[in-house]
């Protein structure tokens, strides 16, 4: 078979050896795993097929998106559905050679659904634990600690996680309404959290602006910025991501999906990743927003002229960025290396000197 140009882009993306630092696990949900959920159920009778659901989730707003991931999450209704859950997930992703993820999960919005944190946490230790076992990717869990739950929820989810820190759970992030509610009051929580080991991450920079990263940057300490969309509102946070070489957990088409970002040829990605920024690539909630992150690769080439060794740059940072042991970020290191090289090889990609500026692949 002769492959087309984007055809054998499509397959050189697949190729890549990632890692994804910026996932939650209910959004990433498979298509077809969700169906067979809403299926067994027998809640809701208007998603016949694939389709119905595809269509299903697509959004008019933010608060429409909000609406249907409710929508979504009623139809996990017991903690032994986050098994096959995290299993079907990581299968998934070992499918577009991720070699390793840092997965969000909110056990927090199946509270009212009689679920326990320590009981949800246990059920996607095994199903990534299967995963581990059947494909070889690894995979940590960072508990999402959702703003709006106030202080309180925070901290007494905390240690109900704590006895999993070191097997399988690796740190914590800050979701849900930026704009609504801000990290300051989350000092504490964070304070808590670093004391007892946790890697800390969290969102900002995407529904609100510049000062909302400076504030989880400056006040809670975290290590990574999840989206940090909106850095380029403040010429001195740029300056200071850049000198701190703070990882940027950047999600494009997710901007996309959510109006944050209008058009992805406009999506500052570039700009920071040419200013030398830790930009790393991620998909977010894949499911819900129709991509991957084989797709989040291709559209920095597609839309955004990114060049296959800027590609290279790019999953190498994601080692760099990660919460991994320095050991065990040179033992993922060489591994990458190792791929790159055969990529590189099998694709005869012309340097940039070459081909008068910019990587391209010769057939
Ligand atoms: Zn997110």
């Amino acid at each position: 078979m002769n492959l087309g140009f984007t055809d054998k882009l499509v397959e050189l993306v697949m190729a890549i050896p990632k890692i994804e630092l910026h996932l939650h696990l209910e959004g990433a949900i498979p298509l077809e795993t969700l169906f067979n959920l809403i299926q067994s159920q027998g809640k809701d009778t208007s998603i016949k097929n694939l389709n119905d659901l595809r269509k299903k989730l697509t959004y008019i707003d933010f608060a429409h998106f909000i609406e249907i991931w409710i929508w979504k999450n009623s139809f996990i209704q017991q903690e032994k559905d986050f098994e096959p859950i995290a299993y079907q997930v990581l299968a998934s992703l070992s499918k577009q050679n991720v070699k390793y993820v840092e997965a969000f999960y909110s056990p927090g919005d199946y509270f009212k659904q009689g679920m326990s944190t320590p009981g949800i946490t246990e059920y996607l230790i095994k199903g990534k634990q299967k995963a581990y076992h059947d494909f070889g990717i690894q995979s940590e869990l960072i508990l999402d600690v959702i703003r709006g739950d106030g202080i309180e929820i925070a901290m007494q989810r905390l240690k109900q996680v704590t006895p999993y820190l070191g097997k399988g759970v690796i740190g914590i992030g800050l979701g849900g309404s930026e704009q609504k509610y801000p990290a300051a009051p989350y000092v504490s929580v964070y304070q808590e959290a670093k004391e007892r080991g946790f890697r800390l991450t969290a969102h900002a920079g995407e529904a609100a602006g510049a000062e909302s990263i400076w504030t989880v940057i400056e006040k809670l300490g975290v290590e990574r910025i999840g989206h940090g969309f909106r850095a380029y509102e403040d010429p001195k946070l740029l300056a200071r991501l850049k000198q701190k070489q703070i990882p940027l957990e950047m999600c494009l088409i997710s901007n996309l999906r959510t109006g944050v970002c209008p058009s992805l040829d406009v999506h500052p990605i570039k700009q920071y990743f040419k200013q030398g920024l830790m930009v790393t690539v991620n998909s977010d909630d894949p499911t819900m927003f129709n991509t991957n992150i084989s797709q989040e690769y291709l559209a920095l080439v597609q839309k955004l002229g990114f060049t296959i060794k800027d590609l290279k740059r790019l999953s190498l940072n994601s080692i760099k960025a990660s919460f991994l042991s320095e050991p065990n970020k040179q033992i993922m290191k060489s591994r990458f290396e190792k791929e790159w090289q055969q990529i590189l090889n099998e694709y005869r990609v012309e340097d940039k000197e070459k081909s008068g500026g910019t990587s391209r692949i010769i057939f």
